[in-house]
């Protein structure tokens, strides 16, 4: 397995960038949960409060901006994750272009990481219109924020340009870098359950769903939510580990922005070979 910056380099800056709360953990974990025991350091940014995730009638959006505030701290916490921000922009109302863009260059020469980790730009299948808007959008500003006349009233305001080493695409349908969650599958588990609320309304939107096709899983009545959770998400890892021939892994689409890129990745892959 090629070496990653992670293996060779300590203190390493790392952006997650996410739409809603709970998708880094969701996607990246284990991952997440890894780097920061590694002594990484882990900034999160949350676009959206996640806030219209209820099938709930009588929660309101400002309710839940508190639960997803209080949710995705405690989850962050479980993780090592010390920094988490939010862009507070409204949930399903993400839109890529210019002015995410600019937003983006702005946290990402002032969080300045060595590399990002964010939906895969390159997955057209996502049905969630964020998920494509930040994936897309955070990609494009990694490989433009270190270009000055970017967003030069940034630079005006002193902050300085930055260049990102390497994006780490999740919900990738071409996952080229996998890694290896077996220490960590507990951890993901305990962060993924924090996010309560999200976590009962998919079981309900699942349960709908089996209604809906006329299917029987009793299994979604009788058994306890988190024990779902808990075997959905090692069934998950292990599927993902399956192509690396890991137990439990998470996967990702991990990309060099450009020649220079591509060269670098050859001389880690030789001196891995002396090593
Ligand atoms: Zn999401």
């Amino acid at each position: 397995m090629n070496k990653e910056l992670w293996d060779t380099r300590d203190n390493l800056t790392i952006l997650v960038v996410e739409a809603h709360p709970d998708d880094a953990t969701l996607f990246a974990g284990g991952t997440i949960a890894k780097l920061s025991a590694q002594g990484h350091r882990i900034v999160n940014l949350c676009t959206t409060y996640g806030e219209k995730g209820t099938l709930d009638p009588a929660m309101t959006r400002e309710k839940m901006i508190e639960v997803e505030k209080r949710e995705s701290q405690r989850a962050a916490e479980i993780l090592g994750v010390k920094e988490i921000r939010y862009l507070e922009i409204p949930d399903g109302e993400v839109k890529a272009g210019l002015e995410l863009r600019q937003c983006y260059t702005e946290v990402l020469r002032q969080v300045r990481p060595d590399l990002v980790f964010s939906f895969d730009p390159y997955n057209p299948y996502d049905p969630h219109a964020d998920h494509q808007a930040v994936g897309r959008t955070i990609y494009e500003a990694s490989y433009t924020s270190h270009f000055h006349l970017y967003f030069p009233e940034q630079i005006e305001q002193g902050l300085k340009p930055h260049l990102v080493t390497k994006y780490f695409g999740w919900n990738s349908l071409n996952p080229n870098t996998f890694v290896d969650i077996g220490d960590t599958l507990e951890i993901k588990t305990q962060a993924l359950l924090a996010y309560e609320s999200q976590m009962q309304m998919l079981l309900q939107e699942t349960k709908q769903r089996v209604l809906r096709a006329g299917v029987s899983l009793p299994v979604l009545e009788t058994m306890d939510w988190q024990d779902i959770y808990r075997m959905w998400i090692s069934i998950s890892a292990q599927e993902t580990g399956k192509a690396a021939k890991l137990q439990y892994a998470e996967g990702f689409n991990g990309l060099n922005f450009n020649a220079m890129g591509v060269i670098s990745e050859l001389f880690n892959q030789d001196s891995s070979k002396k090593a």
